[in-house]
């Protein structure tokens, strides 16, 4: 079918195009309304239809695909290989859904997940989904207090986490960051359940509150859990994700919508059809994790590789010799993966078939032309870039080459998919902008099936996020576009100051936050500047409550390790400068696009908002003197 054809049906009759991709999934009851939209911004997607995550996912493969690989899990930091069956995986899940039950986790339930890219991970989120509990994956990299601020959110009945992660060949202790999160939390649950991957000899339990899953899991050998039926607007589960505030939003999902959606893009977007094999390298603590390394290849009944580690351990050969050994037909991945791997011997992708290899698909952060145009020479399938974010739990704008691949644009991610209605529009007047004009990139109503439905118990939240900004109801994705006359887009950044670095979504309010805990510092100003291999990193410029003199750099060093300590290294400020005031506007506003404009040396625009020039005279200063810290 034309993509033309497929996406009008999509927009101009959604109810019928709709009920029509809802066959893709096992419901237990059939919806009675396709969408209820009688209380916009919200929407309601196959009303009164009862399906189940896992039943679909696991069980209903049973009957076909029992003996075919489902899930392997590689690890280039342990150099172990798992490789699970559907039946197998039906077992384990099994298994682990009858320990959370023994925990008296049920149905509507919180569990938060803290585990890195390995196979327990996914037996956890499908346990989850089986028995109705609504998981809440947190990114392995995050420290304490991002681990404690969203178990304060969702206020969860069960802490899945490890003893250890490893990475670059290091063991990375999970507990202590168990422990130091549980203290700071308002609301700690009563049992954390160990997956203990004996990487940490020193891991010490808490007699009464941690429990060993191995020693539970052999308790409940060969149970079999029902599955729980689940109305398809119920939650599914929650990702946090970074606003402009320091509080991280709870993005919530909804079962029957997102099954569908994942189950219509496994085909049409990444071209997976039952039995063939997906490779996406994110991590599961992100929202591709949860969407295209669990949910939809195996909805779609595909083998689904997750790995762990770094792109170059072993060596840096290692995806590609996945992909041959394991005949991966669509790879997905990141840009920062990719500028990582261009850096090495290009032999390694010689040594490799990849003939099985049919696409590559990038997502989270711009994609260069450079990066992209290396890597499509040296596999030779086309790089399709996509755009989406954690909200959207599926790309909104991409090319789907499971359907009818249009050209390839470098630099843009293509088209938009199937159910969302974009626009490009003027930030003032809201009016869409002529072709080749940057505007805010927004949605229509409604969002298709498998966005985000609210934010966790914060409705008002969604709202004023989301649906505030322009008249109408539009969705505002807080990215500048620019919309060609062929209708592709093109991303240019956010609007608002959430920072990007490799793939990994920032707030600047969380960074700043956590560098003003250090009990010298006064005030901070976090800003993304521009990086050739992360895309961007944060810098911080901070005043002090007094003039340290030499002592300004040993303070410069220990606001960074009060970034990493609190949110983890994938947060770390690449430089920090000390300066004496910092740029705001009159009434108090920091101006945080002015301090970005000249660290990256552009024309920093409008001063007439600047309260005191003398503060920007110092930053100029501050950077011709060179950072504290970095360089
Ligand atoms: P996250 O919620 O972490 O997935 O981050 C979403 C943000 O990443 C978007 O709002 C964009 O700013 C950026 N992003 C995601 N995909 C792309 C892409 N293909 N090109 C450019 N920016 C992207």
């Amino acid at each position: 079918m034309r993509y033309e054809d497929f996406y009008r049906q999509s927009i101009e009759q959604p109810e019928q195009f709709w009920a029509e991709q809802a066959r893709l999934i096992h419901w237990e009851t059939p919806p009675q309304q396709i969408l209820d939209q009688s209380r916009p911004p919200f929407r309601r997607w196959f009303v009164g239809g009862t399906t189940n995550l896992c039943y679909n996912a696991v069980d209903r493969h049973l009957a076909h695909r029992a003996e075919q690989l489902a899930l392997v899990a590689i690890s280039g930091e342990t150099g172990f290989t798992r490789e699970f069956t559907y039946r197998e995986l039906h077992r384990e899940v099994n298994v682990f859904a009858a320990v959370l039950q023994q925990l008296a986790v049920g149905k509507g339930d919180r569990v938060v997940i803290y585990l890195p890219n390995i196979a327990e991970a996914v037996f956890a989120m499908l346990a989850c989904a089986r028995i109705g509990a609504i998981h809440s994956v947190v990114f392995g990299g995050f420290a304490a207090h991002n681990l404690a601020l969203r178990i304060d959110d969702a206020q969860p009945k069960l802490l899945i986490a490890t003893d250890a992660g490893m990475r670059g060949g290091k063991v990375i202790s999970y507990k202590p960051l168990v422990d130091a999160a549980l203290a700071e939390s308002r609301s700690p649950p009563p049992h954390v359940l160990i997956v203990d991957r004996e990487l940490d000899p020193l891991m010490t339990h808490m007699a009464g509150r941690d429990l060993d899953y191995a020693s539970l899991r052999a308790q409940c050998r060969g149970a079999e859990v029902a599955v729980t039926w689940l109305e398809s607007n119920e939650p599914s589960y929650l990702l946090y994700t970074s606003g402009t505030t320091g509080n991280p939003k709870g993005i919530q999902r909804d079962v029957g919508g997102y099954a569908v959606a994942m189950a219509l893009s496994i085909r049409t977007v990444f071209d997976i059809a039952p039995g063939q094999v997906m490779f996406s390298t994110s991590d599961i603590g992100w929202q591709v994790g949860h969407s295209y390394n669990v949910y939809a290849p195996l909805i779609g009944g595909a083998t689904s590789l997750l790995y762990e580690g770094l792109p170059t351990r072993p060596d840096p050969g290692i995806w590609w010799e996945l992909c041959e050994k394991y005949g991966v037909r669509t790879m997905f991945s990141s840009p920062t993966a990719l500028r990582v791997l261009k850096k090495q011997d290009p032999a390694w992708l010689k040594k490799y078939d990849l003939s099985s290899l049919q696409w590559l698909f990038l997502a989270g952060e711009p994609l260069d032309e450079p990066t992209a145009r290396w890597i499509t020479e040296a596999i030779g399938v086309p790089v399709i870039d996509n755009y989406w974010q954690t909200e959207t739990g599926w790309p909104a704008i991409t090319l789907m080459p499971g359907l009818d691949l249009k050209s390839v644009k470098l630099g843009s991610p293509g088209l938009p998919a199937p159910g969302y209605k974009i626009k490009v529009i003027d930030e003032n007047s809201g009016e869409e902008v002529a072709p080749q004009q940057k505007g805010v990139l927004v949605f229509e109503p409604p969002l298709p099936p498998g966005c985000l439905t609210t934010v966790w118990r914060d409705d008002e939240r969604y709202v004023v996020s989301y649906f505030s900004s322009f008249k109408d109801l539009l969705y505002n994705s807080l990215d500048w576009a620019i919309r060609d006359e062929e209708g592709y887009i093109w991303i240019l950044g956010r609007t608002d100051d959430v920072i990007n670095v490799a793939g990994h979504r920032l707030g600047t309010r969380e960074i700043e936050e956590s560098v003003a805990t250090h009990p010298a510092v006064a005030e901070a100003a976090v800003v993304g500047v521009h990086d050739e291999l992360k895309g961007q990193l944060p810098i911080v410029f901070a005043t002090l409550k007094q003039d340290a003199g030499d002592g300004a750099a040993a303070i410069a060093l220990a606001m960074q390790q009060c970034v990493v300590n609190r949110l983890g290294a994938v947060a770390k400020p690449s430089r920090v400068y000390v300066v004496n005031a910092l740029p705001k506007t009159r009434s108090g506003k920091l101006l945080r696009r002015l301090l970005q404009a000249l660290a990256e040396q552009r024309d920093p625009g409008d001063l007439s908002v600047l309260d005191d020039p003398a503060a920007l005279e110092e930053i100029r200063r501050a950077l011709a003197r060179g950072p504290q810290l970095g360089g």
